[in-house]
């Protein structure tokens, strides 16, 4: 009896990526050609090009791309939504038996891919990608991005350390991740709540090959702010906390005051009560500003807004 090959969809978030994707096709088109022949997945696995409300010439070319190529399918989504939401959007678009995401600028070794396969076929639903090093990342992204994961396991948020969104999920993980209802999206956080049996491989993370990062500094902070807020109530005790710890400084110069003007040294400065006012008002409105954070977010949330939107005509047409 012959075994039944897993369909697999690799997922690929495309934003302004025109420069890049011919040379990402190809080598991806060489990949999946190698991994049917070599019977690791079968004949009608895809990779699904994401493009998620790109402003340069991706949609073009990835019509090109999908006219001339066998493996290859496309998703368009009505604007641009962010590199998580247009992820979550090529899974949920698509039936397969295993799901790959990769980034478009194939910084994340490709032929890992069959390792993850091998993988799965052995009874993993989830393959995390690691990166062993960071020698292809600028100074300032390295030490940030090393500092991020570090606070993250601080706060007790379950992340894979190096892990971004280089994975492979079955099917039943992406079944899993729809019931997830957030807005507030940090995908590489949703996946270890979901469970079952996973591994790691290791890759060697390589430089972008053209075109530039997608990401800005804000795009990163933010994206930053969400892993932390969506995953952790711990700066919400911290303010607690310090609420708690002036609580009791207060209580101490409280004692001091009655002290002084017992023994008739009582201070007449006011330099003493401007600075105790000015530190008490800046812990107040940290903490307001912390509350309101994550007030917005409840606000985001109760809206329920769509994640993405799929623009169906442009899909179809190609
Ligand atoms: N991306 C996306 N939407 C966005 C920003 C990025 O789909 O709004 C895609 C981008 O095309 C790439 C992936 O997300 O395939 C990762 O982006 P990039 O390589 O710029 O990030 P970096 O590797 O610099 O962190
Ligand atoms: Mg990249």
């Amino acid at each position: 009896m012959t075994k039944k090959l897993p369909r697999l969809v690799i997922v690929m978030p495309c934003y302004n990526e025109a420069e890049i994707l011919p040379s990402t096709a190809d080598r991806m088109e060489k990949l999946l050609e190698d991994m049917v022949k070599a019977g690791l997945t079968s004949a009608d696995s895809r990779v699904c090009l994401v493009d998620d409300g790109s402003k340069d010439q991706t949609g073009e070319v990835i019509k090109k791309i999908c006219g001339k190529k066998k493996y290859f399918t496309v998703l368009t989504l009505s604007r641009n939504f962010g590199q998580q939401a247009a992820m979550l959007a090529g899974l949920f678009n698509n039936e397969a038996d295993l799901y790959v995401t990769i980034d478009a600028d194939l910084q994340d070794d490709p032929e890992v891919i069959k390792e993850m396969v091998a993988r799965a076929e052995k009874g993993c639903d989830i393959v995390y990608g690691v990166r062993d090093n960071r020698d292809s990342d600028s100074f300032f992204k390295k030490y940030t991005a090393l500092g991020f994961y570090k606070l993250m396991r601080l706060l007790g948020i379950k992340t894979v350390y190096n892990h971004s969104e280089f994975r492979l999920m079955s099917r039943r993980v992406v079944e899993a991740l729809r019931q997830f209802p957030e807005r507030n999206l940090f995908v590489r956080a949703m996946v270890p709540l979901v469970g079952f049996k996973s591994s790691e491989v290791y890759y060697r993370r390589l430089p972008r090959i053209a075109g530039e990062t997608k990401y800005s500094l804000g795009k990163m902070l933010a994206l930053a702010w969400d892993g932390v807020s969506s995953f952790s109530i711990v700066p919400l005790r911290l303010v607690t906390f310090t609420g708690f710890a002036m609580c009791l400084l207060s209580l101490l110069f409280l004692g001091l005051m009655f002290y002084w003007w017992a023994v008739g040294k009582t201070v007449h400065g006011w330099f003493s009560l401007v600075t105790i006012i000015t530190v008490f008002s800046g812990v107040q409105l940290v903490s307001l500003g912390v509350i309101g954070e994550y007030v917005a977010k409840i606000f985001i949330e109760v809206k329920r807004r769509p994640l993405y939107i799929v623009d169906e005509q442009k899909t179809r047409q190609i």
